[in-house]
């Protein structure tokens, strides 16, 4: 068979792939691929940007409803590249009620049992987003880590070093400090908070 056959086989299995996907996965998986593509060299920022820019736009579309996106940082030690993977949206939350996401549980690395020849895919971070405030019904919110956000670092299911995408706190004398304001605007300024201590993932 002509090369050019065999490529054309190779790529039926990701045309149906695409097909299967459901719209939210499908413009996650875009958004990524958009990212990949753009930026040559990965950093933390331009990796989480997409699943931000999601959860944005989620809150902005969806009849003041919104919802957290959670997922994973993986390390290819093949290519030297981090990635994501493993992203889920959490449940659409109503304006009066705190947001909230359940974490997949850290999928096995790739190869599971590396031998020292293998160059693996580790899971090394779990990520998720917090949301916007555009529409709630409360007077403010604390931004960063929660105390079940510490939690989920060491629970065994997960058991990695975490990070959570969230807007800059807002200093004003209304709120108290380390907080945001209801009605915050979808274009303030966001950073990538650390969930440390790290855990003590189990040596591969
Ligand atoms: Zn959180």
């Amino acid at each position: 068979m002509p090369s050019s056959i065999w490529r054309g086989l190779y790529f039926i299995p990701f045309f149906d792939t695409l097909f299967a996907m459901t719209q939210t996965k499908l413009i996650i998986f875009c958004l990524i691929l958009l990212s990949a593509v753009s930026h040559a060299q990965t950093t933390l920022e331009n990796l989480l940007e997409p699943i931000w820019k999601l959860t944005l736009l989620d809150a902005s579309t969806n009849n003041l409803m919104r919802r957290e996106y959670a997922g994973y940082i993986t390390l290819n030690t093949a290519t030297n590249e981090y990635g994501i993977d493993s992203v889920v949206p959490g449940r659409w939350t109503l304006p009066g009620v705190g947001a909230r996401v359940t974490v997949p549980d850290r999928p096995p690395d790739i190869p599971a049992n590396p031998t020292p020849l293998d160059k693996p895919i580790y899971y090394v971070a779990w990520f998720h987003t917090h949301t916007p405030t555009t529409h709630v019904t409360f007077p403010h919110r604390p931004v960063g880590p929660s105390v079940e956000d510490y939690g989920i670092s060491r629970d065994p299911r997960v058991n990695v070093p975490g990070f959570v995408v969230d807007f800059v706190a807002v200093q004003t004398n209304n709120i108290p400090p380390n907080s945001i304001p209801a009605g915050l605007s979808t274009n303030a300024p966001f950073m990538i908070y650390d969930i440390s201590p790290p855990s003590r993932r189990p040596l591969p």
